[in-house]
């Protein structure tokens, strides 16, 4: 039984419990959020050592860490740095984006040594493993694609990007809407690809329910992808988006019916003004799945600072209603980031998520901010350093430039403000 089902017959699972002790929610509430699609628990029951994690309506924000090998490097020890530093700076879930040599062996390797979800795009492996035995992606077939998603259902990855909703209607919208952009996502330029080719529908849309009988024999949560997200501000919230939005939600209730857990992806890159718009939208359309969203970026010309653009989108779409932030590293768009890469990429995605929760009225986010002023008026430099959300950098800049009075910083020195009027105000 998969946790959605479990919870529609009443059940809590030591699943939930966890979460609920986590998250500081009642787990009668919590199992309810999971038995009305509101929330999932991605945990697949073949993950061992996993630490369940439940993203949706009512809990913190949660934030993804991508990492992975690409064709041009493929170094395992490097991912699995990548690995330990995501978790190290508080992502809470990753996801294998492998497409180098060794998928399988890769993404073994991360399942065993992550305590965290993990999730995985298995159209990647599917063609390049076609393109290494057959030549071309045209090849693909459908057996190959739903052979590598049970293998990698097997090995136990808790959740895959399926871009189930980029269907030949939707393509027909994207053919006449003459973006700038046009695909930016690499499983939706596979299908679209592959589809074109042989004008034939996307075979993950039309064998659903094949996909939906491996999600439930695995408790594998789909995170239903946007093959057609906007890979540009010109192209966003057009038609072609909107519409494979729409058929994601038709799929979420189809996926329910077969008690498996749903999340939906968005978008992309969106100007700022039109990122409530997307989520009230997805919330809308989607019957309240988990969101998904990746960035999203709030202007295309941030190269190397990507991952600025990408937390103030995640910060507006958290405080519009947004359950997940997939972060952006500072190499988005310029190479495959590296480790330090994606430790700024998961603590600036962090401090996106904890400001949507304050915004959201989240009393242990508004409660930890709390403690950290009355640190800074304290002059509790440790304390401080303790509550920041990167300690070790924080620590780092103090020690760099160490002031002559233990008690202040050298920004000020001797004419620190807090210091000044203390005894004043206080007394
Ligand atoms: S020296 Fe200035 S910046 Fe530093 S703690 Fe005092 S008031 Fe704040």
């Amino acid at each position: 039984m998969t946790q959605l089902e479990k919870a529609r017959t009443g059940v809590i699972t030591p699943e939930m419990e966890i979460v609920a002790e986590k998250e500081h929610v009642d787990a009668v509430w919590l199992r309810d959020q999971v038995a009305n699609g509101r929330v999932v628990i991605s945990a697949n029951r073949r993950h061992s050592g996993l630490e369940p994690c439940g993203i949706g309506e009512g809990l913190f924000i949660k934030v993804n860490s991508n990492i992975g090998t690409s064709s041009d490097r493929a170094i395992l020890d490097e991912e699995l740095e990548k690995l330990k530093v995501s978790i190290d700076a508080g992502a809470d879930t990753v996801m294998d984006l492998s497409t180098g040599e060794e998928i399988d062996l890769t993404r073994r390797t991360i399942l065993k040594n992550s305590t965290i979800p993990v999730g995985t795009v298995p159209i990647y492996q599917a063609v390049v493993e076609t393109v290494e035995e057959a030549g071309g992606l045209v090849h693909l077939t459908v057996d190959k694609i739903f052979e590598v998603i049970e293998r990698q259902a097997e090995d136990g990855v808790d959740f895959i990007t399926v871009h189930c909703g980029l269907t030949r209607a939707a393509l027909r919208m994207l053919q006449t809407e003459r973006r700038v952009t046009d695909i930016v996502s690499r499983g939706g330029a596979f299908l679209t690809t592959w589809m074109l080719h042989h004008d034939k529908e996307n075979p993950l849309y039309e064998h659903y329910d094949r996909l939906l009988s491996i999600a439930r024999k695995y408790d594998v949560t789909l995170s239903l992808g946007d093959g057609l997200r906007p890979g540009c501000l010109a192209d966003a919230t057009d038609r072609a988006q909107i519409h494979e939005l729409m058929t994601l939600g038709h799929l979420t209730q189809l996926a329910w019916e077969q008690d498996v857990q749903v999340m939906i992806e968005g978008p992309g890159h969106v100007p700022l003004n039109q990122i409530e718009t997307n989520v009230i939208l997805q919330k809308r359309l989607c019957h309240h799945a988990p969101f998904y969203v990746l960035g999203p970026l709030v202007t295309d010309i941030a190269a190397g600072y990507d991952h600025v653009a990408c937390a103030i989108g995640g910060a507006v779409a958290g405080a519009a209603g947004a359950d997940f932030l997939c972060y952006v590293t500072p190499a988005e768009h310029l190479s495959l980031p590296g480790v330090e890469d994606v430790r700024e990429g998961v603590v600036v995605t962090k401090i996106a998520a904890h400001a949507a929760d304050i915004a959201r009225g989240n009393k242990m986010a508004l409660e930890r901010d709390r403690n950290m002023s009355l640190a800074r008026k304290k002059l509790d430099w440790e304390t401080q350093l303790k509550l920041a959300i990167d300690p070790e950098k924080a620590r780092r800049y103090r020690e760099k430039r160490p002031p002559t009075e233990d008690d202040v910083c050298t920004m000020c020195g001797k004419y620190c403000a807090i210091k000044t009027v203390r005894e004043y105000l206080d007394g």
